[in-house]
């Protein structure tokens, strides 16, 4: 089949591959560059874990995408996978068992991985950069680290190119004209421009995202600081380990902010505010430090939090993959099976999770570690 796949992030990339791989010929179109600079899947780092509080779906999603993580890693001329291992702490005892913690804790074990319980004295005694009592328990998972984001969309477009993939340098605007036997959508966070029936289902929202530069980032290296969740679905802040160059990654999983235009592109002063009130009780050696680069990502944002993938309802030979609402990057490496599947209408354990529902009304949080005001 000749298919089209609109939109070269993570979502359309992976999604290209799978196709290629199943024998069809694929044309990816994208304005570019790939990486795009305004694209969700674009930055120097993205959280990947299995950590879903009691979701089995997405944890069992996490789980077949770690193995794809490692598997890509001995494929690619350089590892973009970095297995640091992730720590989910909390500001209360861990035992309110609705608590992202908690669930996710309680499910992992059931599930036979191996977490360690964390205290506030082993917080400490571990972690230097936390400050002592701010966070007091929680646990760190062996498995998960992050991923070099940016990085690892120019891999698989190397690797679309070289499975036979074409990628062409334009933005779509009339669906239509693609001629396609089949085309997908897979534009993110502007899948709606291209399909004005998904605006109050795919949202763009804005999310803050920090790098900052400390003194000693020694204080910040992966054995002693590796990717983190504090409190997350409390205060929606997670961060990385420094990277090479000494910066500090910091951003925020929360509500965000509606963006309608590019010009809106901007972190909102009440953002930065609310960062360094969060340095200030948890992070001593960041609260002041500079921040070198700051960015308003913004999410493809449908209102249960869960992915939109799905064939479009009315329109033949037409299908939808976006939605990634801040949690899709990680499961990168069984992303494109997915959305293969769903794409040319095959059975998948996750298809009513991902259907086509412009019956939602309100917003729920899909990924338990969200913020939520
Ligand atoms: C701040 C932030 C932090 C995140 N952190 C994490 C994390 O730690 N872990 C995690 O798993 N996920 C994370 N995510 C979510 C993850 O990055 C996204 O879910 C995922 O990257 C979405 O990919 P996408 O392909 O749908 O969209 P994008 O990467 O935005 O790609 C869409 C592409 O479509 C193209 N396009 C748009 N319009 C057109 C058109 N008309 N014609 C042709 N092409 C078009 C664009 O150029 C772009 O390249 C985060 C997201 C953000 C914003």
């Amino acid at each position: 089949m000749m298919i089209s796949v609109v939109g070269g992030g993570i979502f359309g990339l992976t999604a290209a591959l799978e196709l290629r791989a199943r024998g069809h010929a694929v044309t990816v179109h994208d304005p570019g560059p790939i990486p795009h600079p305004l694209a969700e899947s674009t930055d120097i780092s993205k959280v990947v874990r299995v950590d879903y509080g009691d979701d089995a779906d997405y944890t069992a999603l996490g789980e077949a995408a770690l193995a794809g993580w490692r598997r890509w890693n001995a494929q690619w001329p350089a590892p973009l996978f970095h297995e640091s291992g992730v720590m989910f702490l909390s500001r209360e005892p861990m035992h309110d068992r609705n608590s992202f913690e908690h669930a996710s804790y309680t499910l992992l074990t059931s599930r036979g991985h191996a977490l360690e319980r964390l205290d506030a004295a082993a917080i400490s005694r571990r972690f230097p950069a936390y400050q002592p009592g701010a966070l007091v328990d929680g646990y760190w998972n062996p498995q998960g680290g992050w991923a070099a984001a940016g990085a690892v969309v120019r891999q698989l477009a190397a690797d679309a190119v070289a499975a036979g993939v074409v990628i062409e340098t334009r933005a779509v605007e009339d669906l239509d004209a693609l001629h396609a036997e089949l085309t997908i959508v897979c534009a993110g966070a502007w899948a709606a421009q291209l399909l004005p029936e998904l605006a109050s289902s795919v949202r763009a929202i804005g999310q803050p995202v920090f790098h900052l530069r400390p003194e000693d980032p020694e204080l910040f290296a992966a054995e002693r600081f590796p990717v983190f969740g504090a409190d997350i679905a409390r205060t929606g802040y997670y961060g990385f380990p420094a990277t090479a160059d000494g910066l500090v990654k910091i951003a925020n999983h929360g509500t965000g902010i509606p963006v309608a235009h590019e010009r809106d592109r901007v972190v909102d002063p009440e953002q930065e505010l609310d960062l360094r009130a969060f340095l200030g009780t948890t992070f001593p050696a960041l609260a002041t430090a500079p921040i070198v680069y700051r960015r308003l990502c913004v999410y493809g944002d449908t209102l249960d939090g869960h992915f939109w993938i799905a064939r479009h309802p009315t329109r033949n030979n037409l299908a939808v993959a976006t939605g990634g609402s801040g949690h899709a990057f990680k499961f990168a490496p069984v992303l494109g099976a997915l959305i293969a599947d769903l794409a040319l209408g095959e059975p998948h354990p996750l298809a009513h999770k991902f259907r086509w529902r412009p019956e939602l009304a309100t917003i729920s949080s899909g990924d338990a570690a969200r913020r939520r005001d």
